[in-house]
């Protein structure tokens, strides 16, 4: 976010703070009712009495945010998808409090809930301030994410397949039809990982397919899991008990479900992309039926 929209001097302040000493950060977005909905988000940034800002709100299941010392924090200033902004938040301002939240899975990510209560938001903490409201806000959120879900993407074909080298580590012979599942999901992670690199090398030289992109998030997060189902599987039926690797594995790659975007959203962002081409492609190929029927 901060590469994206910040200007020079919000730029040297944050990097020269991480530079300065460890620190943990945020992205914090998603809100406790609304998550897939991010365009409906619920913070508000109202302008302060003695100028400035004040930030008022909740965030949820923020990776970092309950030991962050700064983050970035998305907020409506106005009506619309051009009212959202985004802040840079140093968590040791009044008002700010983070808490972790109990989960199963990828305890490591320390996933968390925010609150604001009137938090103090300079004006130099606005980021993108000299740009136009379409070109910060909610454009460095979709810049992010877009160029993210690759990331999502080779995390879970990893799992997958670190997963599946496990089952060959752990049993040297499988049962000819058990070899024949195990080679499927093998070959469907190489599928992926193959259109993984191509939107990943699309993104490197300028070109964002987002409906690629959302597809290859998609398809890994499902490999992942059913990666790890067959591994638990084929090793037996205590295999969760006598592998805690495995076990953590098997609980840790259903988050890839949920991280940036549900399939269920990238499925639909897919097929809006298909009609838009079918549409863009209608008119020419109606005229090629016209001048079909003319000759
Ligand atoms: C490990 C992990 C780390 C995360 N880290 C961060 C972070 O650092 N920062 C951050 O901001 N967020 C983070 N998130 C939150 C993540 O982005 C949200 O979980 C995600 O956007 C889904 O939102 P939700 O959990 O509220 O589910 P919901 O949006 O309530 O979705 C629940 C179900 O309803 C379906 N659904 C929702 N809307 C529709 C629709 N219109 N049509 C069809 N189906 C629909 C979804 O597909 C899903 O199956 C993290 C989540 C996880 C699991």
């Amino acid at each position: 976010m901060v590469q994206a929209l910040a200007d020079e001097q919000q730029r040297q302040r944050y990097f020269g703070r991480l530079a300065a000493a460890p620190t943990h950060t945020f992205f914090a977005l998603t809100e406790p009712a609304k998550g897939s909905a991010a365009l409906e988000l619920e913070t508000t940034l109202t302008p302060a009495p003695g100028g400035g800002w004040l930030l008022n709100g909740a965030k949820c299941y923020i990776g970092n945010g309950a030991r962050a010392q700064l983050g970035v924090v998305f907020c409506r200033r106005a009506p619309g998808p051009w009212g959202i902004e985004a802040v840079l938040l140093d968590t040791s301002a009044p008002g700010f409090s983070g808490e972790l939240l109990p989960t199963v899975g990828l305890r490591g990510a320390r996933i968390s809930r925010l609150r604001f209560q009137d938090v103090a938001v300079a004006p130099e903490d606005l980021l993108g301030a000299d740009r136009s409201p379409s070109r910060r806000g909610l454009y460095g959120a979709t810049y992010i994410l877009y160029r993210f879900r690759p990331g999502i993407a080779a995390m879970a074909l990893g799992c997958a397949q670190a997963a599946c080298d496990y089952l060959r580590t752990h049993r040297a012979t499988l049962p000819r039809q058990d070899r024949h599942r195990l080679d499927g999901v093998l070959d469907r992670i190489a599928a992926v990982r193959h259109r993984t690199y191509a939107v990943a090398a699309a993104v490197d030289a300028g070109v964002v397919d987002v409906a690629g992109i959302g597809a290859v998030k998609a398809r890994a997060a499902r490999v992942a899991e059913d990666a790890t189902r067959l591994v638990a599987e084929l090793l037996g039926p205590a295999s969760l008990i006598e592998h805690p690797w495995l076990e953590k594995t098997y609980r840790d790659v259903r988050a890839f479900e949920l991280m940036e975007g549900t399939t269920n959203l990238h499925t639909m962002a897919a097929f809006q992309s298909l009609l838009r081409s079918r549409t863009a492609l209608q008119p020419a190929a109606q005229r090629a039926v016209d001048g079909a029927a003319r000759h």
